[in-house]
């Protein structure tokens, strides 16, 4: 195992400054931590971090990433806390190795490519800093080298599956080729064993046909680069066998049909020279039409660069060269990683920390470098997405929204249905508001109900375009037939009220101008017909008696023809009227509002109907005995409104010196629901005792 004084001559090779005392501290903390935990392998858990953090080291990163890659499963793993780590190792490094704890948390499971590129985008959003991917890079490249170790083929299959679809991709956007080459090519393995192993045979084959032909060709492209005093190192290798395998796959081809099964490589000092040694192997080799390439001039996105082009080699074989500046390599294995400043202090000044600037800025907000360990923070962050949300749902797909959507958007954005029923919302295990806003990397879980529907109010914290349109049309649909609805029980109000038996054909609906019923009671709903004027108009069909009717406000929807008072704010059962509005339609005060006694409007008698209350929303009636001291009531009414429980009423039953007894009357949205408010109840210092009645 990596002993802690190799680790710490390893980073100071790089960077002679760095805190040893840091890095000792972080290693002994670490292998505690893990004590006897044993990998797949059998071999000690401390081994994996261990080597995580090797392998962080020889990419030159900075002394808080390679302590995160000790600490990386601390969290996950162990009993260690985030306190205590932000306790003895500062806020930084907490928050890091808190970043890659929460990546490890998702699975990816799907394997549609729509979802690898939003899982790849929720993980960036998720890393926040981009030392957190990187480190979490490394733990895979590391778990892919222990990969035979686990048992499990299904196991393998998905692991590989998410190295080939999600983190492969991740590790080349941000350059760092070298990771991901050797993990795809594990991933492959796992994946396709019989095609690996046919691809690795051929190569077995092709090489010992001909095995010196790599030597030969480093020899004779050092020969001609000699002659014309050009100072360079000549490589060759062959391709690795998945590239060679999306090569067949892409062009239908076998794997002899191949072009350049091996590359070389040819580094200079000089862009200038560059362009000489390309001269050199175009007069000395026939080139191979149409496979060449400037990435010097055109850059690839994740700011690759390199010439490359196909030549007849010495054989009359392909072989494809690269050529590149010593600096265009380091860039070209280890991408943004390469550019890493590991002192805080770095400041941009040259034309390759430039161009790194303008790479990382693609990835990265840059904020100006300072001594400042805090701004040096900024400079690593991520967040390229943040106008965007990732959350998923329970099964683990990636839901990408506007920043600042609601738990309605996210159920409208499953399904128009999902939305309409929306009754209530678990994030992260938990009940939450409707329009509690989501952040990266919430799970949520919609519950629905056939008798819910959208509510008018949601509309004005939804964000999404869909979820807007969705409301306003279930408002529309529901409009004209609440008016209508309202319209005929205030009818059926103004005939009780004057003692006449209520008969709908006895309205003369000429003198009203309509022609139809329904036209005739959407404008008294509306109030577009006055009362008044139907009460001068009364056809006289008197009875022995007529009944008292009240307008039931709970057969109307909120916020359609029927609204509650923003002076007074009813609740259920209060003792309330109605006022009809014009164009408004029935708005619904406290009978004691002081906004309605003397304007001389029309007070409509209205009532409560239980009965469709609780279809919609269960009431349940709760016994909570609390101690008798100050703050007590605050905090059951808070335990309650905490999770989202509506009271619609309260009532003091009996009262000692020591405690007070209550009936608290709750609506609640399901089962889970009033557990939850129950737990949560009973964890309030307050209470002594919920009891459900
Ligand atoms: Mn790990």
């Amino acid at each position: 195992m990596l002993a802690s004084s190799e680790l710490i001559a390893l980073v100071k090779s790089y960077d002679p400054e760095a805190n040893a005392d840091m890095l000792k501290k972080a290693y002994i903390f670490a292998m505690e931590a893990h004590g006897l935990q044993k990998r797949a392998s059998g071999a000690p858990y401390f081994y994996h971090p261990a080597e995580v953090a090797r392998i962080l080291a020889e990419l030159h990163m900075d002394v808080p990433t390679v302590v995160t890659g000790l600490l990386h499963d601390v969290l996950e793993d162990t009993n260690v806390s985030f306190e205590e780590l932000e306790e003895i190792f500062g806020s930084e490094i907490a928050f890091l190795v808190e970043g890659v704890t929460k990546l490890s948390k998702i699975n990816y499971t799907s394997a549609h490519a729509r979802h690898a590129e939003n899982f790849q985008k929720f993980i960036l959003a998720v890393a926040r800093d981009i030392r957190v991917l990187l480190v979490k890079l490394v733990d895979r490249l590391h778990n892919m080298r222990t990969l035979n170790y686990i048992e499990d083929p299904e196991k393998r299959r998905r692991i590989s599956l998410e190295t080939l679809n999600v983190y492969a991709p991740l590790a080349e956007r941000i350059g760092l080729s070298i990771v991901r080459k050797e993990i795809e090519d594990i991933a492959f393995y796992n994946l396709h064993p019989n095609e690996y192993s046919i691809i690795a045979m051929k190569l077995e084959k092709i090489r010992n046909e001909d095995s010196d032909f790599i030597e030969n060709t480093i020899a004779e492209l050092n020969n001609i680069l000699t002659k014309e005093g050009i100072n360079a190192t000549v490589s060759g290798r062959e391709k690795e066998v998945y590239s060679i395998w999306k090569k067949m796959q892409k062009n239908n081809i076998s794997v002899e049909q191949v072009n350049d099964i091996t590359a070389f490589r040819i580094i200079v000092n000089s862009v200038k020279e560059c362009y000489a040694v390309l001269g050199l192997i175009h007069t000395h080799f026939q080139i191979m039409p149409g496979r060449f390439k400037d990435y010097i001039s055109i850059p690839k996105l994740n700011n690759y660069r390199s010439l490359h082009t196909t030549v007849l080699g010495p054989k009359k074989q392909p072989i494809e060269v690269q050529i590149r500046t010593k600096e265009m390599h380091k860039v070209a294995e280890e991408g943004v990683a390469a550019h890493w400043g590991y002192k805080s202090g770095n400041v941009l000044t040259s034309d390759k920390d430039i161009r790194a600037k303008k790479f990382v800025q693609d990835l990265v907000t840059v904020a100006q470098t300072s001594p400042n360990p805090e701004e040096a923070m900024n400079y690593s962050r991520l967040d390229m997405y943040d106008d965007e949300v990732f959350c998923f749902t329970p099964s683990g797909e990636v839901v990408t929204l506007p920043r600042g959507a609601t738990v309605i958007d996210f159920a409208y954005w499953i399904h128009t249905d999902v939305g309409n029923t929306c009754i209530g919302v678990r994030v992260n295990g938990k009940m939450v508001p409707l329009k509690t806003v989501l952040r990266n990397g919430d799970q949520v879980d919609i519950i629905s109900s056939p008798y819910q529907h959208p509510e008018v109010a949601w509309e004005r914290f939804v964000v999404t375009g869909k979820a807007k349109s969705c409301i306003r049309k279930y408002i529309r649909s529901k409009e004209k037939a609440e008016f209508v609805a309202l319209g005929l029980q205030l009818t059926q109000h103004v005939f009780a009220h004057s003692n006449v038996i209520f008969q709908e054909d006895a309205i003369d609906l000429r003198k009203f101008s309509c022609d139809k019923i329904n036209q005739f009671y959407y404008n008294v709903g509306k109030g577009v017909i006055s009362l008044g004027k139907i009460r001068e108009l009364l056809p006289k069909v008197t009875g022995d008696k007529s009944s008292e009717f009240a307008v039931c406000i709970t057969d109307f929807t909120p916020g359609i023809a029927v609204h509650f008072a923003d002076c007074c704010h009813p609740i259920l059962d209060d003792h309330v009227i109605g006022i009809l509005v014009p164009e408004k339609g029935l708005v619904i005060h406290l009978a004691s509002c002081a906004h309605i006694c003397c304007d001389g409007q029309e007070h409509i008698q209205v009532k409560w109907n239980h009965d469709d209350y609780i279809s919609r929303a269960l009431v349940c009636h709760l016994r909570i005995v609390m101690l008798n001291k100050v703050g007590s009531f605050a905090d059951v009414t808070e335990a309650i409104s905490q999770s989202s429980g509506h009271i619609t009423n309260l009532r003091v039953e009996s009262r000692s010196d020591d405690f007070f007894e209550l009936q608290v009357d709750v609506k609640v949205r399901s089962d889970e629901h009033l557990k939850d408010m129950l737990a949560t109840l009973r964890s309030s210092q307050s209470v002594k005792n919920v009891k459900q009645l």
